[in-house]
């Protein structure tokens, strides 16, 4: 998928996390886990689960020295799995302490998150960063000068509101308060790079939980800097309050081509699955045209004329099916990502929509034919009756994959 042509993609200083580069390429999927890091067991499963879903960056919470004792056993079970996913450690007060005392930590991780609100007080403050900068040039690990403003620097905060006090028309609290994110990670960025950290190893995030706040912040920092920038609304919530302030904020940005990586910062259902956040990242970027990440199902909404469950019923199979094929097929099929499957209830808008599909399925509606019509690359290739309709859709689904996108179908397509 080519980037639209509306979208002109901010320049950046790469940065290598581990496999991964954020900045000057496609914008990156992050996630972040909910475990104790000290539980070994629960953590790596979850970061699994997590990078199966599409994480391609998982950070974790470094809070004691038990979860950063834990942090290498963590990196070694993954990798055991097969899971090569990049670890960032999340620090907090004690991080130039954790990494000093835990080398094995230090090493596992492929970036290690600073806050320069929360690394400690007056003069302590510049210590505790310079120590976190310092280890982070011993391993060659990036930092991410993470600024928060649940969390943000008083002292300067204070500083502003002081200048801005003295200006013949002041600012308002909430734009000083939007000025001090912005200074604090340029300020904090070029005192690492006064340490002598390379450019190349810093990314810059301002996290805000207010959706115009963080558009005017992200503006403003990416006009002023061109170090890789990674973008996300802090707390935003839990369920589609959450999901529609994500998008809503983040499409903006990456609009303008600002952020290099993404995070959806949401709040689970209790027992919910953590992996929503980064269906939700990888479906911004798709339906925006940024990336490709999974083949998208067009579905209509349904209406009086679907007065039955089996339309609904096949959809839900169909998303499901090919979410579940996704992390084999990435391998074996390069390119499925691309692939439109449209299930669609009748037929108003059934088999039109159907053949713009790569491959689509009509359902009866109420009162018509009870039979389902299968367009396969825009042509009517069979008609599905009863009850098995959409287990025999996943097979045919799965015999275009294999056909269209496999090794092979590649090679007779270059031959021919
Ligand atoms: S395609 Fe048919 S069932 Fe679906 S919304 Fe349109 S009219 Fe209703």
């Amino acid at each position: 998928m080519t980037v639209p042509a509306g979208i002109l993609r901010r320049s950046s200083v790469p940065v290598q996390v581990g496999d991964v580069v954020i900045g000057g390429g496609p914008v990156v999927v992050q996630s972040m886990t909910n475990t104790d890091t000290a539980d070994i067991k629960g953590t790596t499963q979850q970061v699994f689960d997590l990078a199966r879903a599409g994480s391609e960056i998982v950070r974790i919470t470094v809070d004691r020295d038990e979860a950063a004792k834990a942090v290498p056993h963590i990196r070694d079970a993954l990798d055991k799995l097969g899971c090569t996913v990049p670890l960032v450690g999340d620090f907090h007060y004690i991080g130039h302490t954790l990494l000093r005392e835990n080398p094995a930590c230090a090493e596992a991780l492929a970036k290690y998150r600073i806050n320069p609100g929360n690394v400690g007080f007056r003069e302590k403050r510049d210590k505790q960063f310079s120590t976190m900068i310092e280890v982070a040039m011993e391993y060659d690990r990036p930092v991410r000068i993470g600024v928060n403003w649940g969390s943000l620097d008083q002292d300067l905060v204070v500083g502003l509101m002081d200048e801005n006090a003295k200006l013949a028309v002041p600012k308002s609290a909430a734009e000083v308060t939007e000025d001090a994110l912005v200074l604090s990670a340029l300020k904090s960025a070029a005192l690492a790079e006064e340490l002598g950290m390379a450019r190349n190893k810093i990314v810059l995030s301002c996290k805000v939980s207010d959706v115009q706040s963080l558009v005017r912040v992200y503006r403003d920092l990416a006009g002023q800097c061109d170090y890789a920038l990674h973008l996300g609304l802090t707390e935003a919530g839990m369920g589609s309050k959450g999901i529609v302030a994500s998008t809503a904020a983040l499409s903006i940005l990456l609009q303008e081509g600002i952020g290099d990586t993404i995070r959806v910062s949401l709040t689970p259902e209790p027992g919910g699955d953590r992996t929503e956040e980064v269906i939700v990242a990888q479906q911004i970027l798709q339906t925006m045209g940024i990336r490709s990440f999974m083949p998208l199902v067009t579905a209509c909404p349904g209406c009086g004329r679907t007065t039955s469950t089996v339309f609904q019923d096949l959809a839900g199979k169909i998303q499901s099916y090919l979410r579940e094929r996704m992390p084999s097929w990435r391998e074996s099929y390069p390119g499925v990502e691309d692939m439109n499957v449209a299930v669609m209830g009748c037929i108003v808008n059934g088999p039109g929509e159907s053949k713009h599909a790569d491959i689509g399925i009509s359902l009866p509606g109420t009162g018509e034919t009870p039979s389902a019509p299968v367009f396969i690359d825009g042509e009517k290739r069979m008609t599905l009756k009863g009850v098995g309709i959409a287990e025999e859709f996943q097979g045919i689904v799965e015999d275009y994959v294999k056909n269209r996108y496999g090794r092979d179908a590649s090679a007779t397509d270059a031959a021919e």
